[in-house]
């Protein structure tokens, strides 16, 4: 008997045909003898709806009330799932994040999971019921309901293997596991049996939004055997069968396997970038055009400072899109109080990267990179490298061709050696 933490994502709850589905699969792991707790997420499209009705009346809601009303997808499809579970024969019980207690910091719609209180998942594991616990939600110290970001299921449930210490994370999804890059993009993309942690955290953290950042975070800190696998499949397919698919995360040491040098291509589109021009090229000067804008909360990535001319230098950098028209009014207030020139930006960027363990080992990834984006003509804005990924900033429209030749380049594709 193993310990199973399931999360089923929107499109795999869209309907409830599609719930008795996931009720039917979660009754077979039951019938198998598994203990299982189930996370739902909220019906595809239902959280969207819910924050477009908060902008109809508040054009920036007031992030408490958004995370009230955003939180109440999960509550339908918690409730539904363990009605259809009853339907099948299995006794369930629905929790909400308050209920349970998923407590969190109070940093309305992105908040971070500080503590999780099992008790009563435990009381209802050991009298053989499966509790269906809200995704996305908690509550505060002061007892507000919070949200964890958009994705946060993932981190929910991730976050309840590590406190209830599950066998594994099971991440049920519209896609049978992690691919070279999304499938939606390039269809030629191929699915990966296994990937480190250290790489899907790369990949999330770099756009691929098949895993929330945090959860992966989350699996890595508290050695969370995670998995990704479909929910689209025959619902009746033996345990052991599906047990076995999709894409486990793994830890590098446990790697048996050959890596290959790159995992996969992920990338961002809600980048936009900043430029200053013509600034005194000073010990202070950076901290004076950044220091504003991390007051602000808002999160820099790439930065770039060209070699002065004259004693004066351009400094570049990117934030979220979201945050492009703060930072460029942040960066219009400090202009003349820093001596620059201009200030420049540029909202329709992306941001492309290549992940793979096997870079550590290997020279010369960048050259092929920066080689096949040229032969395309795609100019590189920007550059970022670490370890185990390469980012390279590129014009918006060429986001598509840029992953596609990437892809093709490193012979990622289906089929390739
Ligand atoms: P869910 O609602 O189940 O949480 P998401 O839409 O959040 O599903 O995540 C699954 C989606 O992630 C896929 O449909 C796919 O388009 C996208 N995706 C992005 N990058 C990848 C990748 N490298 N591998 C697989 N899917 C990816
Ligand atoms: N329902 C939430 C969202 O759409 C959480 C999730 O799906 O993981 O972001
Ligand atoms: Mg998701």
């Amino acid at each position: 008997m193993a310990f199973i933490v399931q999360k089923f994502g929107g499109t795999s709850v869209a309907s409830t045909e599609r719930i008795r589905n996931v009720a039917r699969r979660v009754a077979k792991w039951c019938a198998a003898g598994h203990q299982v707790v189930v996370v739902p997420s909220a019906m595809s499209g239902e959280t969207n709806r819910l924050i477009g009705l908060a902008r109809e009346l508040q054009e920036e809601p007031d992030p408490r009330e958004l995370d009230v009303v955003a939180s109440t997808g999960e509550q339908v499809t918690v409730g539904l799932l363990s009605m259809a579970l009853m339907a099948q024969g299995v006794k369930a019980r629905s929790y909400t994040g308050w209920q349970v207690k998923v407590l969190t910091d109070s940093a309305f719609t992105k908040a971070r999971i500080l503590g999780i209180d099992e008790q009563r998942l435990r009381e209802d594991l050991a009298a053989g019921i499966v509790p269906v616990v809200a995704g996305f939600q908690g509550i505060d110290a002061h007892g507000n309901l919070t949200t964890l970001g958009r994705g946060g299921s993932d981190t929910s449930a991730v976050a309840l293997a590590a406190a209830l210490k599950a066998d594994e994370c099971l991440i049920f999804t519209d896609v049978d596991g992690v691919y070279t890059t999304d499938p939606r993009i390039v269809p030629e993309a191929r699915r990966l049996a296994t990937i480190t942690f250290e790489e899907m955290l790369e990949m999330a953290s770099l756009g691929s939004k098949v895993l929330q950042i945090r959860s992966v975070e989350f699996a890595g800190k508290y050695r969370v055997r995670l998995r990704v696998l479909s929910s689209l499949t025959d619902p009746d397919l033996p345990v052991a069968v599906e047990a076995q698919s999709g894409t486990l995360i793994t830890f590098e040491e446990d790697e048996q396997m050959e890596q290959a040098v790159i995992s996969g291509i992920a990338f961002a589109r809600d980048e936009a970038k900043l430029t200053v021009t013509g600034v005194p090229d000073r010990p202070g000067i950076a901290y004076a055009i950044l220091g504003p804008v991390g007051d602000a909360n808002i999160d820099v990535d790439m930065i770039i400072q060209n070699a002065s001319v004259d004693g004066l230098t351009d400094f570049s950098f990117t934030v979220p899109r979201g945050d492009y028209s703060r930072a460029l009014q942040i960066l219009e207030n400090v202009k003349s109080h820093i001596g620059a020139r201009a200030i420049l930006g540029d909202n329709r960027i992306c941001k492309v990267s290549m992940v793979g363990v096997g870079m550590r080992t290997h020279a010369g990834i960048a050259s092929r990179m920066f080689r096949t984006l040229s032969e395309e003509g795609i100019n590189i804005q920007m550059i970022s490298t670490s370890e185990i990924k390469i980012s390279a900033v590129v014009d918006e429209k060429y986001l598509e061709l840029a992953v596609r030749v990437l892809h093709k380049a490193f012979d990622l594709e289906q089929g390739a050696a």
